[in-house]
């Protein structure tokens, strides 16, 4: 029988620093490749290493960063793959372009906010950036002294500080289930 035909899309996943977009990120990408599906994972941190090695973290640096993040994930799922993005990307503006662009390529966007109390993502620290910060060793640093832009309208909400990592992937799957030709 030939494989059930699926249609490529775009995860992104918003959020704090250490809210869990990362580790959420791995796991999904780990159940879908599982399941058969093509999966294909951008983290912010990994690309601010190579392809936008060259931008800061003023606005404009961060709106470039998204908009090539959202770029290549187009083009993933543009091959019918599911991509996956992990990126605070903190401004409306920024995320609703890429909503845009996949929109006129008929490919799906699914914006989830990895929302968490910074409060929370602050105790976890994973990567010492807030510790960091308070110590006024750190500009610009989101939540702290940087703006986050909640997304008003997500397709799917996770609150990590009272779902478990395997509970918010499963919400994540429960999502794309309901949406026709993803899973
Ligand atoms: P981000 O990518 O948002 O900066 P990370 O995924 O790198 O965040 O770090 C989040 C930290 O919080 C990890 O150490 C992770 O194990 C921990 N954590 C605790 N509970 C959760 C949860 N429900 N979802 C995601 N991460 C969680």
């Amino acid at each position: 029988m030939p494989p059930k035909i699926v249609d490529g899309a775009t995860i992104w996943l918003t959020g704090l620093s250490g809210s869990g977009k990362s580790t959420i990120a791995q796991e999904l990408e780990r159940q879908l490749v599982a399941s058969g599906r093509r999966a294909v994972r951008l983290d912010g941190d990994e690309l601010r290493r190579g392809m936008n090695q060259d931008l800061g973290f003023d606005a404009a640096g961060r709106q470039e960063a998204v908009r090539r993040a959202g770029e290549a994930a187009l083009l993933q799922a543009g091959t019918g793959a599911v991509a996956i993005v992990s990126m605070i990307s903190p401004y409306k503006s920024g995320r609703d372009l890429v909503r845009q662009r996949h929109g006129a390529s008929n490919l799906r966007f699914i914006e989830v906010f990895v929302d968490c109390p910074l409060a929370i993502a602050e105790k976890r620290d994973p990567k010492g950036l807030y510790r960091k910060a308070r110590a006024g060793l750190l500009k610009g640093m989101t939540g702290i002294d940087d703006p986050y832009e909640a997304p008003q309208a997500p397709e799917v909400r996770l609150d990590t500080s009272t779902h478990s990592v395997p509970q918010c992937v499963d919400l994540i799957c429960i999502h794309l289930r309901s949406q026709e030709q993803i899973m």
